[in-house]
């Protein structure tokens, strides 16, 4: 280990999900450098109010400049590479990489690759309306990693964005929501998922693999642990 570089994190979007960000970051490098070490982060975490006032309104131009300022401060203040932790948001992911020089850890690229590792080519796809709906998530599955997504029809789709928002944002994880949640897993299972991505950081607070017939994959602790090892290892290239 040539000395561990330093995660930069943008979270609060929600803070819910942030929280096992840091602790899984955590515990991945423990577990893999052993005593008392632990990851170099600095995290500047957003008010998600502001961000969700701009989803909302449309106003990507607006979310764009508010995250590629936040990843500037974090490369001032010394971060080596930066993770948003958030699925919604790298839809601004352009714009972040943009504003820096250092790299940006991809989500989906990182969940793609445990996808892969798995032998699975077609998922299905639980996250926000924009998540499930835009080309951003998709087409990169797609485009660069070969795997097909394949989502709930509308009212599903419409019942999945509102959990996030106005439950799991807000800390409340709720038994019904569980069983629509597993509803719906099933109905993507039938379209033919041979794995569930839960793409939406909080999403993992509900339901996890004991809720799937077939693999779920964890996209917050997936991106978390990648996080750890791109700190220990470097970047992959
Ligand atoms: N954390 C969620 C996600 O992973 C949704 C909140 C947001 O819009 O950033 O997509």
């Amino acid at each position: 280990m040539a000395g561990m570089k330093t995660i930069g994190m943008i979270g609060g979007m929600s803070w819910e999900s942030t929280v096992p960000y840091y602790r899984i970051a955590n515990e991945t490098v423990a577990r893999r450098l052993g005593g008392l070490h632990s990851a170099k982060v600095l995290l500047a975490s957003v008010d998600f109010a502001e961000v969700e006032r701009m989803q909302r309104d449309g106003d990507w131009e607006a979310a764009g400049r508010l995250l590629a300022d936040t990843a500037r401060s974090l490369e001032r203040a010394g971060a080596d590479f930066l993770v948003v932790c958030t699925n919604t948001m790298h839809k601004v992911a352009g714009a972040i990489e943009s504003s820096v020089r250092i790299p940006l850890l991809h989500i989906a690229d990182a969940t793609a690759a445990e996808v892969k590792a798995r032998g699975i080519g077609k998922v299905g796809l639980l996250g926000t309306r924009f998540t499930m709906e835009q080309d951003f998530y998709r087409a990169r599955l797609r485009d660069r990693h070969g795997i097909e997504a394949v989502t709930p029809g509308e009212a599903d789709r419409a019942l999945v964005h509102r959990v996030i928002y106005d439950e799991l944002c807000l800390g409340k994880v709720l038994d019904g929501s569980r069983a629509e949640f597993r509803r719906i897993i099933e109905g993507l299972v039938a379209q033919g998922a041979e794995g569930i991505l839960l793409a939406c950081t909080e999403i993992p607070m509900l339901v996890g693999g004991a809720d799937s017939p077939v693999p779920a994959f964890d996209t917050t602790a997936i991106h978390a642990r990648a996080a750890a090892g791109w700190a220990i290892d470097g970047p992959a290239a």
